[in-house]
């Protein structure tokens, strides 16, 4: 029997775990996917790395800002005093809802060489790790709880883990869905259950593509020869489109990141064949500077739930019936990656006390 288990190795689940690993608890990570850091997600094609997710952090100065967390300028100088974060800078544009593309001041985002996805390696060592296992139910019993899962990877990891303390750490939809079970028994996880109906995602289907070695992958109005990215809030089409290898120390070839609206997505979400998506994104791109339409390369992926829309409003997910289960993630005070972590700390820290 372990102390705690961890559901999800994405960012509030890392952060949780190795916070209470830190405290002297035995802990315990599974995740269904292959690499660690969930949406902290970086594609390898070749020796080029993408980062069909998280695209940077943001350093946020103010304690007063919307997602309401700390300041997250010590985890970014942290992890550039580490080698893993590095300034970016890229020429940065305004999309308008009618497709006018306007120029706005540069800022300093962090991003990281090796892919985003190295943030969340930062936080692995000294955790036992379950890959490729994924989480379908939870059992109460009488010493804290039962997970049990299903092995997707090797062969001869355990098909059920047992611990004093369990930690969520999956997007809210998936988490009710995991605890569906439970609340047919036990009256604190049906108002955990009833919490987590309230969050709201919006999806994003993402493209990645590549043009090649010679290519001048230069928007119209630039000024710089270096990076480039476009935001909008208020297009049909888009959320943001970037020059993705301007994040690299050394690319080989340009690669563009383009993300769509969350109203394109919405559209899109029960069409099963991607690569039609990816290929409409391409043409409306096309709008923006004709070179996008015609890729060397191109892979699409979906996030289903990509982006916090309405968040539960609560550091981290919790009901005194059931102290010893507690739920974290962006999806509970939002603010993306800072929430995530900041959300970890909080379920970790409620845990540890009702641990002792
Ligand atoms: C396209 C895109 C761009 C983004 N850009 C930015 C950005 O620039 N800056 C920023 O701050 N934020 C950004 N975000 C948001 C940021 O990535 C997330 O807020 C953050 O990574 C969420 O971390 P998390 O730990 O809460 O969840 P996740 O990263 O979603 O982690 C959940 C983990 O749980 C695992 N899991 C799910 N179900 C199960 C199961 N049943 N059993 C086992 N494991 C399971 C998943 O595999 C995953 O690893 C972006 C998100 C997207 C989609």
């Amino acid at each position: 029997m372990e102390d705690v288990v961890v559901i999800g190795a994405g960012l509030s689940g890392l952060t949780a775990a190795q916070a209470l690993h830190q405290a002297g608890y035995r802990v315990v990570v599974v995740d269904k996917s292959r690499g660690l850091g969930g949406r902290l997600a970086t594609r390898r094609i070749g020796s080029t790395a993408i980062d069909h997710g998280c695209r940077y952090l943001q350093p946020i100065e103010n304690s007063n800002h919307s997602s309401k967390h700390h300041s997250n300028l010590s985890l970014i100088s942290d992890l550039v005093a580490a080698g893993i974060l590095q300034p970016w800078q890229p020429e940065s544009f305004e999309l308008g809802a009618d497709g006018e593309l306007k120029a706005t001041a540069k800022v300093t985002l962090y991003a990281a060489p090796q892919g985003m996805s190295s943030m969340a390696k930062a936080l692995a060592p000294g955790l036992t790790i379950h890959r490729q296992w994924r989480a379908t139910a939870i059992t109460p019993i009488p010493q804290g709880w039962q997970v049990e899962g299903d092995v997707l990877g090797a062969a001869g990891q355990p098909k059920a883990f047992t611990a004093r303390g369990l930690v969520v750490a999956i997007p809210a939809p998936q988490a009710a869905a995991l605890m569906h079970r439970a609340a047919q028994v036990s009256e604190g996880v049906q108002a955990l259950l009833c919490q987590l109906s309230s969050v709201v995602y919006d999806a994003v289907v993402t493209v990645m593509a590549g043009y090649g070695s010679g290519e001048l992958a230069r928007l119209p109005g630039q000024t710089d020869s270096g990076g480039w990215m476009v935001s909008s809030d208020a297009h049909p089409t888009w959320r943001w489109i970037a020059l993705d290898s301007s994040k690299r120390t050394d690319p080989q070839e340009p690669v563009v990141v383009l993300h769509s609206s969350p109203t394109f997505a919405a559209n899109s979400l029960d069409q099963n064949d991607l690569e039609p998506l990816g290929q409409a994104l391409l043409l409306e791109a096309a709008h923006l500077a004709v070179w996008m339409l015609s890729p060397n390369w191109s892979q699409v992926h979906r996030w289903r739930y990509g982006f916090v829309h309405q968040a539960l409003g609560a550091p981290f997910l919790s009901n005194p019936a059931v102290p010893n289960l507690v739920g974290c993630g962006d999806w509970c005070n939002g603010g993306n990656v800072e929430g995530a972590i900041a959300s970890g700390h909080a379920a970790a820290a409620a845990l540890a006390k009702t641990l002792g």
